[in-house]
């Protein structure tokens, strides 16, 4: 421990994870440096629409040893996510170590050769947090304020970048586009960026497209239609029809507590599960789509579309014209503005963080469409999954990449409390308590995990997101505690243990 505390650690992103990371890793007594191209910590919580709000409820969005203030409503607003995880980063010691307006333009390791990592039995040489001590990465940063460019050195990187960082932008065949529409065009993010005042401004008394249904097309379609009325109604284009539903139903019918007990996870088949276990999920796959396949709906959604304020259209396609939109039915959509609510592209977010090409191309598994390639993971979305209480959880570290992790990767509504568990993982890694496999025996399980990944793509279709979140968060956090010498029975008694729903609070003691 004591030679620990020489260590210099890296985490790139002061959001959720980087947050879990950090203050985990001081707890084993690094004091790491994390740096965020932002003004704040918070991550995507810094800058979001004026009308967002959690979508799971507080109790599973937090993380296990710090709980909400008391009288924190259900669904809190962006505002108090912001001021509760910033109070967690004051609380622990974090803000200290967090470097804001750094944005870290390339990492690159240095040390053994791509070949001799290549060829190496043990993840960095000799299956150890930090190598035999002779490599390490050293990072490119740019002061975002006066563009200036520092280089650093770290014996250990942790990249906790999340996933929202590079858009997703449809294209389209010449004089099919942006180009020919007389409107403004702009992606969902950026409308969220904008000051309220002027993300106000842009849309009064305008006739405005949201194209996309996932949660920023949604909250950003009801924005929009509560703003301009019925007057100028929003129009949502969307392509998959989903099962919707508000928050009171939601919870009245108390679905989170069905997805999140062990006995909801026999319903689903596991990666390594073994024979009885996989039979059980086979037998009782059809219970577990009684009524998981939801989604959670902004406030008054279905009310502005009776009251004519929104306006849905399903369509597999569609292009631009001069005045708005032509839809693949051959409809017109007249258009001021247009919102893309069509999403990111994770992988390159990832890929830009690295300098070398080929880490860029191993770190989000190029030949893989499923998961990201790394040990210790979950991924995929199953076709059972709820939409309002989905987990994330995924990949820590790569076994061909040596002194690195990487914390929360993808979007759910759960995420903060399985990347706390991959943090406090990182962390017992760090400390030397987690001893791993050798690569052969990693990438084994890597190459399971994306067998299991590609038939929960088979039976999830549209909904499936690489390496995203899983209704099998408890089986996932097993082998977490596991590894780091935690039992992972965490209830009292069988019954409970099969009944009762996981949460946060039930891996709190494990620091
Ligand atoms: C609108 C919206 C609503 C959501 N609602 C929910 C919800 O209800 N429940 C839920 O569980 N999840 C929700 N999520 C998912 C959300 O991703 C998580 O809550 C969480 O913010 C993820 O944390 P993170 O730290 O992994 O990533 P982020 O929050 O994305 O933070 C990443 C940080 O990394 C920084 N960064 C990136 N690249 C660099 C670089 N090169 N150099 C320096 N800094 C860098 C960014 O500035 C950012 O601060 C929502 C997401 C969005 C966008």
């Amino acid at each position: 421990m004591d030679s620990s505390n020489k260590k210099r650690v890296a985490i790139i992103g002061a959001g959720p994870s980087g947050l879990a990371a950090c203050k985990h890793a001081l707890a084993k007594g690094f004091v790491p440096v994390i740096f965020d191209s932002g003004a704040s910590v918070g991550g995507v919580w810094t800058r979001t629409l004026a009308s967002t709000k959690l979508q799971t409820p507080a109790a599973a969005f937090q993380f296990s040893d710090f709980p909400w203030p008391a009288g924190t409503s259900e669904f809190p607003s962006h505002d108090q996510v912001l001021g509760y995880l910033t109070a967690y980063a004051r609380k622990f010691g974090v803000l200290e170590c967090v470097k804001l307006g750094c944005k870290v333009v390339g990492a690159e390791y240095s040390g053994a050769s791509e070949k001799e990592v290549t060829a190496w039995d043990r993840w960095s040489g000799n299956g150890e947090a930090f190598g035999d001590g002779s490599g390490e990465w050293h990072l490119t940063v740019e002061h975002i304020e006066s563009g200036s460019i520092q280089k650093y050195e770290f014996d250990f990187l942790i990249v906790c970048v999340g996933r929202y960082g590079v858009t997703k932008i449809p294209t389209f065949p010449p004089n099919k586009g942006p180009e020919v529409f007389h409107g403004k065009v702009l992606h969902a993010q950026d409308y969220s960026h904008l000051e309220d005042h002027d993300a106000a401004e842009l849309i009064r008394g305008k006739r405005v497209v949201v194209v996309g249904s996932g949660k920023s097309g949604l909250d950003t379609a009801a924005e929009c239609a509560e703003a301009n009325g019925s007057k100028y109604p929003c129009t949502l284009i969307y392509r998959t029809a989903n099962w919707m539903v508000d928050h009171k139903l939601t919870w009245g019918l108390n679905v989170s507590k069905r997805t999140t007990t062990r006995l909801a996870e026999l319903m689903v088949h596991k990666p390594e599960e073994g024979f009885a276990l996989s039979l059980l999920a086979t037998l009782l796959t059809p219970l577990s789509l009684l009524g998981w396949k939801l989604g959670l709906l902004p406030d008054r959604f279905y009310d502005l579309v009776d009251e004519g304020s929104l306006v849905l259209n399903k369509c597999d396609s569609f292009s631009f014209c001069a005045d708005g939109l032509v839809l693949d039915s051959g409809k017109r959509v007249e258009a001021d503005v247009v919102i893309l609510a069509t999403g990111f592209n994770p992988d390159q977010l990832l890929r830009s963080v690295f300098t070398s090409p080929w880490v860029r191309d191993i770190v989000s598994g190029a030949s893989s469409d499923t998961m990201l390639p790394l040990y210790r993971q979950v991924d995929s979305l199953l076709l059972i999954i709820t939409s309002f209480f989905i987990f994330a959880i995924q990949n820590i570290v790569h076994p061909r990449i040596p002194q690195m992790a990487i914390v929360g990767y993808l979007e759910s509504r759960a995420t903060i409390y399985p990347y706390e568990m991959m943090s406090k993982w990182v962390a017992h890694l760090l400390d030397g308590t987690v001893r791993l496999p050798s690569v052969k025996d990693m990438e084994k399980s890597v190459g399971e995990w994306a067998l299991w990944g590609q038939g929960a793509r088979r039976r999830s279709g549209s909904l499936f997101l690489k390496s995203c979140i899983a209704t099998v968060t408890t089986w996932y956090h097993d082998q977490l505690c596991r590894d780091m010498g935690y039992s992972a029975r965490r209830k009292k008694g069988f019954v409970a243990e099969l009944m009762e729903p996981y949460g946060p609070t039930d891996y709190a003691d494990i620091q």
